[in-house]
């Protein structure tokens, strides 16, 4: 598919002249090859379905945009969010300079600061003792320039980013069960179901394409949800489990009972494909029908119903999770527990199955594969000698400069700062002040930060006013790499815009502190956003994500952007419909593992680990509130458009029950406790909390005070969907 697009690359300035005229570029040019009034094609920058919507421009700017009909992923819609994706840009709080300490400086400065004091604590304390905290937010290419100056340039070793705490389950998950990181459906898959089962997951708000795409399925769907809540998704739905929080694991395992004990299975695809079967069916005898009605809640008849439902050889049968499993005390298993249901049914590699991980930031994908954080860049393994060779080779370093040992998570890192062995933090376009688990935990360790630089386009989020040094970004629009959303697909994103004052890409940002820390020449092929690029597919080459075919930043702008893998081979056939359509993983049944066989993984269900009890007799659940809000708000918030759509005042959802039983009526402030903090919030008397719970929208800054921090033990992913609070309602004055 051809897209009316002009792109030519846009060869960023030398850093020389970043420094010395730093207003030339940050008050932007954008890329002369875009015709003054043209109208350009590029992916949304908030989540990760990668919508691609089409920019307007006037005299080289944007204006105005609009979905792009014809890009493979949205067809013609987009969410509030992506219509008013052009507004937050031009907010009245972005960051138009450095500032230490407050005081604005030049860039000069501010890189002379950062290396200056990054340098004092790593030999005061060793190499070991600075972190940075990134993002699913900027670019694929912006991701490996940093992770690779933390880790190759700077001798950092401790580094992580946002994506732990919504997609490191599914990372880990896949990688152990299908021997790598590898999603394996496309979007496709929603239309072509008989039965899609959604797990812990919102899409009608959430992602509302992915469910515009649902809505496209011609197959009278059978739709089930399986959340404690009555979402939006659940009352669209064909069918609604509301089980009990965080009994997901135990439904799932008697389900594979049901299904194993009545022969509802695949056994020639499980001997073909699937190691683990003999053990993981004789371990889920254990869950019987009372063991797990009695878990969950669900009736006898409502347990079998699902069994049956998903049980049908004919169907053809979907499952797709997110947050309500991801963010779990135990959810490397549990999302384990739903690869064992489509591996044991033999319900994945074929057109409306699979078991799938509906991602959440635009480029969570990107810093799962190629940030340098958790893996090696490009999927590699940090413990793997061959695999540092590799790398060292494609990027001329020296093997030495590559660390053989793995990086502490993000909880580890606040944990290391809190006990003094983390003493300089950079955080990158994330808002950890807000979203971290149990708030106050880390806004009060980083007190003990020697320096804490916050790299951000605005000024004003809670991480930013902590800062001592501030690096204003440009943002989204304003700069050049790519994305990959949630089914695998690189999207290209333009610098259509002017970044305010002297804010430079992130990207700039990089080079130049790679320039002032004196290892810039290291980095002397990591040019351009585009050349970068063309390094990854260089060390991807081999790998499950091969990209080797990929032909640069024109190549996926054509092509409405590419799936991985596509290799050399893919594009030396050039057929154009393998290139544009939509193609998903293990047709072949073969995975990514040692013989080829995906591995059943599983454990005992472990308590939960705050229960309620006389004091706390409430079940907290957190998630997203609606389409027109995104994570803290920094962005979001910024938009009167979007501010319409969404309450504004941090809101609890109570049950009518609870509610009367308590005094409370809709709209009264009511007092939250936890064993951590009190908050107060607008009650919002409502039947889609069930009698004993209540819900807060993670989008406002009081929910995290509350939230108890606990950890997925493989994933180290954060449980951010239950812990015990008291409900009361404040005096009427
Ligand atoms: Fe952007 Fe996601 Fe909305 Fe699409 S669904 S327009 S990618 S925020």
């Amino acid at each position: 598919m051809k897209l009316p697009v002009q792109f030519r690359n846009f060869d960023g300035p030398l850093t020389q002249d970043l420094v010395r005229e730093p207003g030339k570029f940050g008050l932007g040019q954008v890329p002369s090859a875009l015709a003054p009034d043209a109208t350009t094609t590029m992916v949304c920058g908030f989540c990760s379905t990668g919508c691609g919507l089409k920019i307007h421009l006037r005299e080289g700017e944007a204006v105005n945009l609009s979905p792009e009909a014809r890009y493979p992923v949205n067809l013609g819609t987009a969410c509030p969010k992506g219509w008013e994706a052009l507004t937050p840009l031009a907010a009245p709080d972005r960051g138009t300079t450095p500032l230490l300490g407050g005081v604005p400086v030049d860039w000069h400065a501010a890189m002379t600061t950062f290396c200056e004091r990054m340098k004092s604590v790593q030999s005061k304390f060793g190499p070991h003792s600075v972190a940075f905290l990134s993002t699913g937010q900027i670019c694929t290419e912006e991701m490996a320039l940093l992770g690779a100056l933390f880790k190759f340039g700077m001798g950092g070793l401790h580094c992580d980013s946002n994506t732990r705490q919504c997609m490191a389950t599914s990372a880990v998950a896949y990688k152990q069960s299908f021997g790598f990181d590898a999603p394996p459906f496309t979007y496709a898959d929603f239309e072509e179901s008989d039965v899609l089962v959604f797990i812990g997951a919102n899409p009608c708000i959430a992602h509302p394409i992915m469910w515009q795409r649902v809505l496209r399925n011609r197959r009278n769907p059978e739709i089930i949800v399986v959340d404690p809540r009555r979402t939006e998704t659940a009352m669209a739905a064909t069918r609604h489990f509301a089980i009990l929080p965080k009994s997901d694991l135990t439904l799932l395992y008697g389900l594979a009972n049901i299904l194993i004990s009545s022969g509802w299975i695949d056994r020639d695809f499980i001997a073909a494909n699937v190691s683990g079967y003999d053990e993981f069916s004789e371990f889920v005898r254990a869950f019987t029908t009372e063991r797990v009605c009695a878990a969950t809640g669900l009736t006898v008849d409502e347990l079998w119903h699902f069994a049956q439902l998903v049980g049908e050889r004919r169907k053809r049968v979907s499952w797709w999770w997110t947050m309500g499993v991801n963010q779990s005390h135990e959810s490397t298993r549990t999302a384990q527990a739903i690869i064992a249901l489509a591996l044991i049914t033999g319900q994945i590699g074929k057109p409306g199955t699979g078991a799938n991980s509906i991602t959440g930031q635009c480029n969570a994908m990107g810093s799962r594969l190629f940030a340098n954080v958790t893996n090696l860049i490009g999927g590699h393994d940090f413990l793997d000698a061959g695999h540092r060779a590799k790398v060292a080779k494609v990027l001329g370093l020296e093997e030495r400069v590559i660390p053989g040992s793995p990086s502490m998570t993000y909880d580890q890192i606040v944990q290391g700062i809190d006990e003094d062995k983390i003493k300089a933090l950079w955080v990158i376009a994330t808002n950890s002040s807000h979203s971290w688990i149990h708030q106050s935990g880390f806004n009060d360790v980083v007190k003990k930060l020697e320096l804490l630089v916050v790299q951000d386009m605005y000024t004003t989020t809670e991480t930013a006013r902590r800062a001592h040094l501030f690096l204003p970004a440009a943002g989204w629009g304003e700069k050049e790499g790519t994305l990959i959303n949630s089914e695998r697909r690189f999207g290209l994103v333009k610098k259509v815009c002017r970044a305010p004052g002297i804010a430079l890409a992130d990207f700039h940002i990089f080079r130049l502190i790679a320039e002032y820390w004196g290892c810039g020449e290291m980095f002397s092929a990591w040019s351009s956003p585009e050349a970068v690029f063309g390094l990854l597919r260089e060390i991807s080459q081999g790998q499950p994500c091969d990209i080797t075919g990929i032909r640069g930043f024109e190549h996926i702008d054509e092509a409405g952007g590419i799936q991985w893998p596509w290799t050399k081979e893919d594009d030396a056939r050039r057929a154009a419909d393998l290139e544009t359509s939509e193609r998903r993983l293990f047709e072949d049944g073969r995975f990514f593992t040692a013989d080829g066989k995906a591995r059943i993984l599983f454990d005992e269900p472990r308590e939960v680990a705050e229960p309620t009890d006389d004091e706390f007799r409430f079940v907290l659940l957190t998630g997203r509130g609606s389409s027109a809000q995104w994570h803290t708000g920094s962005r979001t918030d910024k938009s009167d458009v979007l501010r319409a759509l969404a309450p504004t005042r941090c809101h609890a959802e109570i049950n009518p029950e609870d509610a009367q039983r308590l005094g409370i009526c809709a709209g009264d402030e009511v007092e939250i406790r936890s064993r951590r903090a009190t908050i107060r919030a607008a009650s919002v008397v409502t039947q889609i909390v069930q009698p004993g719970q209540i819900f807060i929208p993670m989008h406002y800054c009081e929910v995290n005070r509350l939230t108890f921090p606990s950890f997925d033990p493989h994933s180290r992913q954060p449980s951010y969907k239950h812990c015990a609070v008291a409900l009361a309602r404040c005096e009427r004055g």
